[in-house]
């Protein structure tokens, strides 16, 4: 088995890397670092959890911790899709070069341009941004990338899912022809294909198994429901929600809750808020202390639901999240399976499970055709909830069907009185016809609550 002492690593990286823990190099970075050391091209087909962060920075910690940085010409340049990411990747070379004399700075919007613009002109060796803030500061002239040395491209594929694909070509075409690339993607979409072919030179190509197949730790179930009545789709898929996570009890000491809407990330953190959870909404849109504020939480166990976009939560690294929900099932396949790799992680063990009302049955097809498999289905466990125990004799009775509908009222639906503003959840009721008066479909305690 390869060690980390057979990769030819700065001895001072491996006394980090000795520090943090880590005993064997993972699979990508076996293959990565050999050939990153030799001054050659990568190609890393891999996504997050495979180690693929420290395939990048060790051997460029090794390489850099020669020479030194001058004013406003950075050696080497990471882009990464999100601020999340640049910052965690910042993190990485922190912990890997605590025993190296290196410089970095890190390019993110919503962090003033001046403190930013001050550490490039001191010259740095590892410039970590995201393109448009990178093509920011280049625009206004206080950056030069005439003297990149290594450039990294982290998370290519969703680079091109968020349009970053044509700020990518231009900083290539700004950084010397001679530059050694590092390229990671999880998928090979052909646009990504055509930039490799135009950007790599010779590439050594390393692609470690997709998470999908490599996660058997990660425990997976579904639950179809369909809503009593459209409009109140919503608010019952929360109360859906909130009941798998009661029925998680203390298995679930934290979790997170993805939406596919930004909007439905805010409404829903604030619901489960208003019910008491311990619950914080992160996305794209809040602004970026907020959102470090919020990560710092979850990291550090203080907020037990972070609820997110794909994109925010893309390549967050926690390493014990026990639970992942998703709310929406999400409309690409590999989101899946990047977001319940953000449980189970490290051999742990982990839960996800996923909320799928009819329209999204195409969107779950997909997702198990990718991974080859048929997730389980779970019991909705508000429909169970919703068999209520005979109390009294008019609740025993089934109702009479009803000889007229009453207007606009679809077969299936749970009869409703007025402006009914509950949130009172899938209440479909097995066993006891379609005409349920949605006072039976209360559980006991609903009922005394009024
Ligand atoms: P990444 O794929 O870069 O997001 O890394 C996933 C996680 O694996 C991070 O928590 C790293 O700290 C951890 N990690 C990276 N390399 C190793 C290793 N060789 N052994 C154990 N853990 C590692």
């Amino acid at each position: 088995m390869t060690k980390f002492t057979d990769l030819n690593l700065n001895p001072k990286v491996l006394k980090a890397i000795e520090e943090a823990g880590y005993e064997t190099p993972t699979p990508i970075q076996e293959g990565a670092i050999p050939p990153a050391l030799e001054g050659r091209d990568v190609l890393g087909i891999a996504q997050t959890g495979t180690g693929k962060t420290a395939s990048f920075t060790l051997p460029m910690i090794t390489m850099l911790a020669r020479g030194r940085a001058r004013a406003r010409m950075p050696r080497s340049l990471v882009l990464c899709p999100t601020r999340e990411l640049a910052a965690q990747v910042a993190e990485n070379f922190d912990t890997y070069a605590k025993h190296v004399k290196l410089t970095k700075a890190l390019l993110i919007g919503g962090v003033s341009f001046k403190e930013q613009d001050a550490l490039i002109d001191r010259g740095v060796d590892v410039l970590i941004a995201t393109p448009g803030r990178l093509l920011d500061h280049f625009e206004r002239g206080k950056l030069l990338l005439t003297g990149v040395q290594v450039m990294v491209v982290d998370e290519a594929d969703r680079m091109l899912d968020m349009g970053f694909i044509p700020d990518i070509e231009r900083i290539f075409s700004l950084t010397p022809f001679t530059r050694q690339t590092l390229f990671f993607s999880a998928t090979m979409a052909p646009e990504i294909e055509r930039i490799t072919d135009t950007f790599l030179s010779a590439p050594a190509r390393i692609e470690v198994a997709r998470q999908a197949t490599a996660s058997e730790t990660i425990e997976q179930g579904v639950v179809k429901f369909k809503a009593s009545r459209r409009d109140r789709e919503g608010s019952e898929k929360r109360k859906v929600l909130r009941k798998l996570i009661d029925a998680e009890g203390d298995n679930c000491t934290n979790a997170i809750i993805f939406c596919n809407r930004k909007t439905d990330v805010d409404i829903c953190a604030k619901s489960l808020k208003k019910y008491g959870y311990d619950a914080a909404a992160i996305h794209g849109d809040l602004d970026q202390s907020q959102r470090t504020k919020t990560l710092d939480g979850f990291r550090d166990g203080s907020l037990r639901l972070l609820v997110a976009s794909d994109v925010a939560a893309r390549g967050l690294d926690v390493p014990n999240v026990s639970h992942v929900f998703n709310f929406d099932v999400p409309g690409h396949p590999e989101d899946y399976v990047h977001r319940i790799g953000r449980t189970g992680r490290a051999g742990r063990e982990g839960k996800a499970i996923t909320i799928c009302i009819p329209r999204d049955e195409k969107a779950l097809d997909a997702i198990e055709k990718l991974i080859q498999k048929e997730i389980p289905r779970l019991d909705n466990p508000v429909k169970r909830e919703a068999k209520p125990e005979p109390e009294t004799e008019a609740e025993t009775k089934a109702p009479k069907p009803e000889k007229k509908r009453s207007r606009g009222k679809k077969p299936g639906e749970v009869k409703s009185r007025g402006r009914d503003r509950r949130d009172d959840g899938g209440k479909a009721v097995v066993g006891m016809g379609d005409h349920l008066p949605s006072f039976i479909a209360l559980s006991f305690e609903e009922r005394r609550a009024g």
